[in-house]
């Protein structure tokens, strides 16, 4: 994730702070055991990583699904710790994930599996040491969950409003990305968004939402896909009816339109457009397709959409990439707020969390600039250097170093 080696060639980062960078302080496995009646006993693994902690508690969604590995739960915590870290809050890497499918079981045993993984990390939930939130298969219900046996408002983040969730957490994270293109648009491409085309794979939470704040900006989104496939305008889509339609649950396949053109995710992704946003899942621009990119600019709003080649394509291609850990914090930086309004009893509206949102963006977008421009960089290792420094000296601050 991190390449040190690159990082050294601009900052000295001793190598006690490698060590502490690349050590989960703790990777734990779970198996979290439920009765269902006399005899019959049911056994999920679970996971729970705390990757580096120096700048607070392990922060982190947990993830339901049934091929989640404790890798990929300590890879994820890792990419927390920088972007927590890069985005100036105090909260360090955390993940936790359970292996189940989570359509697949009733809705009694979902709520005895998560008590259960509640009653076995309680110890950690009440100390504040690890705060969940929700991830890929886990909802706002299920923090209602963990909310309910801990009583604690603050131990968990993603809960439904009226539980003391935030407004405005569901849309914080496409909020983060429409700002992050806002600026990045006026700072490399020279224009306002306003007069640039789009092209965003993915209308999830994160895509729908990024195409909705894009488009009320005055922004052309030109193309935009599922896992069903792509609508495409020339001229611009119609964001909102789109929004619409797939807010009640449909796939793009069935929209309903004989004046849009239909485009397949590969053909969307090497659309000549002004910036193409990765919004689905990870390892869409690789070594196979990064030389037909034919985007004047890549901003990451999935985790990791870029693979490591594909990456040093677009580089040696001068096609600027914002990286993900800058992009898609917009959901963590809310999650913070969430949990100071926990812990103080005070209370935000949707406007005053994207206020924050944004100015937490701009903050960050500009000193990444200035690293870019000092060290002649990009902006993936800018994002890296300012988050690797902050953690540096952090550590050096508690003396772990
Ligand atoms: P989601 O499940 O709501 O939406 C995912 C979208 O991608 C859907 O439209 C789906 O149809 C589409 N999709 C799935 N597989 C695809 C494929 N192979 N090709 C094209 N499209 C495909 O997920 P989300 O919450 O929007 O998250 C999207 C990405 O953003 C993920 O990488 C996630 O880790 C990351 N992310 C999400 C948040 C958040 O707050 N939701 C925060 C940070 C990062």
């Amino acid at each position: 994730m991190v390449n040190f080696g690159r990082l050294e060639k601009f900052i000295e980062i001793p190598e006690a702070a490698k060590v502490l960078l690349t050590t989960p302080e703790k990777a734990t496995t779970l198996s979290i055991n439920i009765k269902l009646g006399p005899n019959k006993v049911l056994i999920y693994n679970g996971y729970v990583v705390y990757h580096n902690v120096v700048m607070g508690p392990a922060k982190g969604g947990v993830r339901f699904a049934s091929n989640v590995t404790l890798e990929e739960t300590k890879t994820l915590a890792e990419l927390m710790t920088y972007k927590c870290s890069l985005m100036g809050i105090p909260f360090g890497g955390g993940k936790s994930g359970i292996a189940f499918d989570p359509k697949s079981i009733p809705d009694f045993e979902r709520m005895a599996l998560i008590k259960e993984y509640v009653r076995m990390i309680m110890a950690d939930l009440l100390a504040g040491a690890y705060v969940p939130a929700p991830d890929l298969g886990s909802t706002p219900l299920d923090m209602a969950i963990i909310y309910g046996e801990t009583h604690r408002p603050e131990s968990v983040t993603g809960k439904p409003p009226r539980l003391g969730g935030l407004p405005g957490r569901r849309e914080a994270t496409g909020r983060g990305v429409s700002t992050i293109a806002g600026l990045a648009c006026q700072a490399v491409l020279g224009k306002e968004v306003k007069d640039a085309t789009i092209a965003i794979q993915g209308c999830g939470n994160v895509g729908s939402y990024t195409a909705d704040f894009l488009y009320r900006k005055g922004a052309r989104i030109i193309a935009i896909s599922d896992i069903s496939g792509g609508l495409y305008a020339k001229e611009g889509l119609p964001v909102p009816e789109i929004f619409d339609f797939v807010s009640r649950g449909n796939l793009l396949s069935g929209y309903p339109s004989d004046k849009l053109q239909r485009v397949d995710n590969p053909s969307l992704l090497t659309l000549p457009v002004d910036i193409l946003i990765p919004a689905a899942v990870e390892d869409v621009i690789t070594e196979k397709n990064a030389r037909n990119i034919s985007a004047r600019m890549v901003i990451e709003a999935a985790n990791g959409p870029t693979t490591p080649k594909g990456d040093e394509i677009l580089s040696q291609r001068k096609v600027p990439v914002i990286p993900d850990i800058l992009t898609n914090s917009g959901g963590v930086v809310a999650s913070y707020i969430e949990w100071r309004n926990a812990k103080s009893g005070n209370q935000t509206s949707a406007e005053e969390v994207y206020d924050f949102i944004d100015g937490k963006m701009e903050k960050t977008f500009q000193q990444i600039q200035g690293l870019t421009k000092e060290h002649k960089t990009n902006f993936r290792e800018g994002a890296y250097l300012l988050s690797v420094s902050e953690l540096v000296s952090a550590m050096r601050e508690r003396s772990w170093i």
